[in-house]
This record gives C-alpha cells, sequence and structure tokens, in this order.
C-alpha cells in the first residue's frame, strides 16, 4: 500500500513538473533574445550589480549582430574615477574586443539617458543606436536636457530609442538614492557633531 501510494505521489510530482516544463518552455519562447527589451533586461542586471557595490545604479550593454561585446556597470565610487560611468566602461571593453575605436555597426543598451560625457564619447565612437531606460530631464544628452546624440553640428548622430523597460530603471534608482538619504539621516541622528 505504502509503495502505491508512494508511486501515486512520484507521478503526481512528475506530472507537476512537466507542467512546469512546459510553461516555462512556452514563457521562454515568448521572450525575444534578439529584442530591445531582453538586451535592456541585460543592463538591468548590471545596474543591479552596482546597485550592491552601493553604486548608483546604472547599466550598459554593447551589442553587435545580436550579440553582447561588453557588459558594464557603474564604477565611480569603487575607482574613484568620475568618467567610470557604465557606458564609457562598456565602450572601452568594446574598443578592446573589435580591436577598433569605431563603433558603427553598435547598439549601446544603458538604463538610464546618458550624460554629456558619455554622449560625448558615444557620439566620438560613432554607435549606431543608442536604447536608454529612464529620461533624465536634468542631466540627460539624448532629448532630456539636451541632445547631442543628433546634434545638427557634430559630424555623427545616433539612432535614439527611450523608455524600454523604463519603470525598472527607474525604480531601481529611486531605492537607491531613497536608502541613501535614510541611511545619512541615521549617520546624523548617530553622530550630531557631524552636523
Ligand atoms: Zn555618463
Amino acid at each position: 500500500m505504502a509503495f502505491i501510494a508512494k508511486k501515486h505521489e512520484s507521478d503526481e510530482c512528475r506530472k507537476a513538473a512537466s507542467e512546469q516544463d512546459r510553461r516555462m518552455t512556452e514563457e521562454s519562447s515568448m521572450i525575444d533574445l534578439g529584442s530591445d527589451a531582453f538586451f535592456m533586461s541585460q543592463a538591468l542586471r548590471q545596474a543591479a550589480r552596482a546597485y550592491e557595490a552601493e553604486e548608483v545604479p546604472v547599466g550598459a550593454v554593447i551589442v553587435r549582430d545580436g550579440q553582447i561585446l561588453a557588459r558594464a556597470f557603474n564604477q565611480v565610487e569603487l575607482l574613484r574615477d568620475a568618467t567610470a560611468h557604465a557606458e564609457m566602461l562598456a565602450m572601452t571593453q568594446a574598443f578592446a574586443a573589435l580591436g577598433d575605436w569605431r563603433l558603427n555597426e553598435c547598439d549601446l543598451y544603458v538604463t538610464k539617458e546618458p550624460c554629456p560625457m558619455c554622449a560625448g564619447a558615444i557620439v566620438h565612437a560613432r554607435l549606431r543606436r543608442v536604447i536608454f531606460g529612464c529620461p533624465d530631464s536634468k542631466a540627460g544628452a539624448a532629448g532630456g536636457l539636451l541632445n547631442l546624440l543628433q546634434h545638427p553640428s557634430l559630424n555623427h548622430r545616433c539612432e535614439i530609442t527611450s523608455g524600454i523597460l523604463a519603470d525598472e530603471s527607474l525604480m531601481l534608482l529611486r531605492d537607491f538614492f531613497r536608502h541613501r538619504r535614510e541611511s545619512n539621516a541615521a549617520n546624523r541622528k548617530l553622530n550630531p557633531a557631524a552636523e
């Protein structure tokens, strides 16, 4: 009897597992591995790594012919380098991977609209497309504050796609700054002399 009960149980388990397999196969076939959303999700993973390292959570990937050439996250604090933005680090990786400073067949995915420094470097490197998550109306240089990526006087212009996984990118940034404010306030409470 015990054996029969066990067999029945394992049949149930197998049935549940195969149902899960079927659902997972269905779900993964729904994700288009060449889509903007897929590559942005890879940039978001980099942003999450920045968050874990207590860096402003911005991540970037560079893609050529559907292949990811470079992945990077913001490392300004870790490297003590004001230029160590995710886009800059990803571009350096892509130059090395291709052995060329021209990235005109490459697309850059970044979770937040690039700043003027990164946008300037993107134009120098002649990237084909820039795809970003959340806009930055205060300091963005892809149409937020200004548009260096499509400036009529510069010798290269990029195609821009904005708003890909924007909510996820923004939530990560908001969460990061909220936590930072809270821990700064807690530190001030513990050490009022520092004020
Ligand atoms: Zn930047």
